[in-house]
């Protein structure tokens, strides 16, 4: 195979997904600094990326995402759970479902709980606000002029109004910003998204920063190792167009490729369990046993419901007449189905009324099918899913293979803590209360799955195990922290190396209570504040001693 060196720079960054595009931004900001960041996928043209509906497509499209599935769960029956992940510019934001979500203030100051210096939700806002352009204006914990757009969505629903409304007459409160003071209550979801079009990170950070002659972005460019001298990261190698690359860094090698990925990356790299490499003939550089351990996930149960009216995504694009009306609506005015890609409305819930904070996410969709990524019923249909926001099952990612194009082992372990099956299962029992409220009945048909014959807590257990689903939501598979398998420290280093860090989902030390894009995009800000400091202090170094 041919090879070709292709320079040197300051930090190569692997991945232009959520967390990559916004250090390829923030590193090159000054100018001083020459970055490389390389990314598996191509760039981010297909229609499909910006017109927010097109999510569904997304799901199938080989050409745009890793169409990754993960091992067969022992407690889903031996089901194996689809695994989808952006493979383009913008990584997952590009074909994610837009929701824009933090998690919890709690979450973060767990975090800090945990010995995370730095990541307490006070340490960590002024990055959400950094990130953030809020169609709403500015607060004191929403920023505006960010590289990130987040909007309304273009107008009510009556579905929505209906769901909202159960959701009062269930006793559960009504709240129009589930990233305000407190995230209890229903409502519509926000968007990252821009007068109608979806708003990824290649978009907002990445798109600008392309004009600066100190970064250099190569697409469709598969990293598959890590080079060290010793102890140090000095740059990687990559496939491109059928040859082996080289690439040099003389400061930083920061992964940002996922939280299926960077472990892959790591492990194929020599940095890894030494048992699963040695098995794979990978000489071990460090014997770290947290690197693709600790893998959590947010998994979700789905009630479909058969709806009265032909005002759902189903009626939509069952006829000609109405996808081209729909088509015509966007285009003109940008409002309609064709904004919206997952959730319209939802909410977040305590299924146990002393409990602080919600322990569940409702998502409340305005389409029905069987299961995710299927044909949409033939007849008018919505659905509403429930996941238990802060799972303690805990699995892994491990490479079954040596070669980099060959996906790894995922194993997330849905549902094997008891605690996750429990509130799993209270959080289906909140579900059939809210959808039983007078305000949703005029619009329910039927519940079409599970049925009124699923009812009691094993029955409705035993349909999540038979039919639930991932919500995206993979982290922790670099974990911070300070005990012995934490894989990065606080600030995102990974231990024992130098010029190494992680940053991306796989750094959280416990998944956040809520989607996880946004809090993806503030790891991206923060890291690239801590590398430049820790870039600038270095450079103060000599000056200082001589
Ligand atoms: C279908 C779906 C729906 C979702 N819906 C929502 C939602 O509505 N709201 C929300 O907040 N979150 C949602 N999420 C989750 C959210 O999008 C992710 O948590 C977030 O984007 C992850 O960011 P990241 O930076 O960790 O990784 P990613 O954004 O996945 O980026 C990783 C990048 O690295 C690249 N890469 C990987 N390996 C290599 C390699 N070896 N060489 C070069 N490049 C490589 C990938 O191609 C990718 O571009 C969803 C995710 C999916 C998949």
């Amino acid at each position: 195979m041919q090879h070709h060196e292709e320079g040197s720079f300051d930090y190569i960054v692997v991945g232009a997904g959520s967390a990559g595009c916004v250090l390829a931004n923030r590193l090159t900001a000054s100018g001083r600094h020459r970055v490389l960041l390389l990314e598996a996928g191509p760039e981010d043209r297909n229609l499909w990326i910006h017109v927010p509906i097109g999510y569904a497509k997304l799901f199938v499209d080989a050409k745009h995402n890793w169409l990754y599935t993960s091992e067969p769960e022992a407690e889903l029956g031996g089901r194996s759970i689809i695994q989808p992940r952006g493979k383009v510019m913008g990584g997952s934001s590009s074909i994610n479902g837009l929701l824009y979500i933090r998690g919890q203030a709690e979450d973060f100051d767990h975090w800090r709980q945990l010995g995370n210096a730095g990541w307490s939700f006070a340490d960590v806002l002024p990055y959400f606000r950094r990130a953030e352009d809020q169609q709403r204006g500015e607060d004191e914990l929403h920023g505006v002029g960010g590289p990130l757009s987040v909007s309304d969505v273009s107008e009510p629903h009556p579905l929505c109004e209906a769901f909202i409304t159960a959701c009062e007459q269930a006793g559960l409160p009504r709240t129009d910003d589930f990233n305000g003071q407190t995230q209890e209550g229903a409502g519509y979801f926000q968007l990252t998204t821009r007068k109608g079009r979806r708003w990824s990170t290649a978009r907002g950070y990445l798109a600008p920063a392309r004009k600066r002659h100190n970064l250099a972005v190569t697409g469709n460019a598969l990293t598959t190792r890590i080079l060290f001298h010793g102890r140090r990261a000095i740059g990687v190698e990559y496939l491109k167009d059928g040859a082996k690359h080289v690439a040099r860094a003389h400061g930083e090698v920061i992964l940002a490729s996922g939280a299926f990925n960077s472990p892959q990356l790591l492990q194929l790299s020599g940095v890894g369990p030494a048992d699963l490499l040695r098995e794979h003939g990978i000489d071990v550089i460090a014997d770290m046993h947290g690197v693709g351990a600790d893998l959590q996930d947010h998994y979700q149960a789905r009630f479909t419901y058969r709806c009265s009216e032909r005002i759902t995504i189903n009626d939509m694009m069952a006829s000609l007449r109405g996808r081209v009306g729909a088509g015509l609506r966007y285009a003109l005015f940008r409002k309609g189905f064709l904004t919206v890609g997952a959730g319209y409305a939802g909410g977040f819930f305590k299924t146990d009324p002393s409990l602080p904070t919600p322990d569940v996410q409702f998502h409340f969709i305005l389409f029905s099918a069987d299961s995710v990524g299927q044909k949409l019923h033939p007849w008018p249909g919505f659905l509403t899913s429930v996941c238990q926001l802060r799972p303690e099952s805990r699995g892994f990612v491990r490479i079954k293979s040596a070669d980099p194009a060959q996906a790894p082992a995922i194993q997330p372990r849905y549902l094997s803590a008891e605690v996750d099956r429990d509130v799993t299962t209270k959080g289906m029992q909140l579900v059939r209360r809210v959808m039983g409220q007078p305000a949703m009945k005029r619009y329910i048909v039927e519940e079409t799955m599970p049925g009124p014959k699923v009812t009691s807590d094993a029955d409705l257990l035993a349909f999540a195990r038979q039919k639930g689903t991932t919500v995206f939501h993979p982290t922790s598979t670099c974990r911070m922290g300070s005990d012995v398998t934490a894989v990065v420290d606080e600030r995102l280093r990974v231990h024992g190396f130098d010029g190494l860090r992680v940053a991306d989902a796989s750094i959280m030390p416990t998944l956040v209570s809520g989607n996880t894009n946004a809090a993806c995009v503030m790891i991206g800000e923060k890291a690239s504040d801590m590398i430049l400091q820790d870039a600038s202090a270095k450079a103060q170094m000599p000056a200082r001693a001589a």
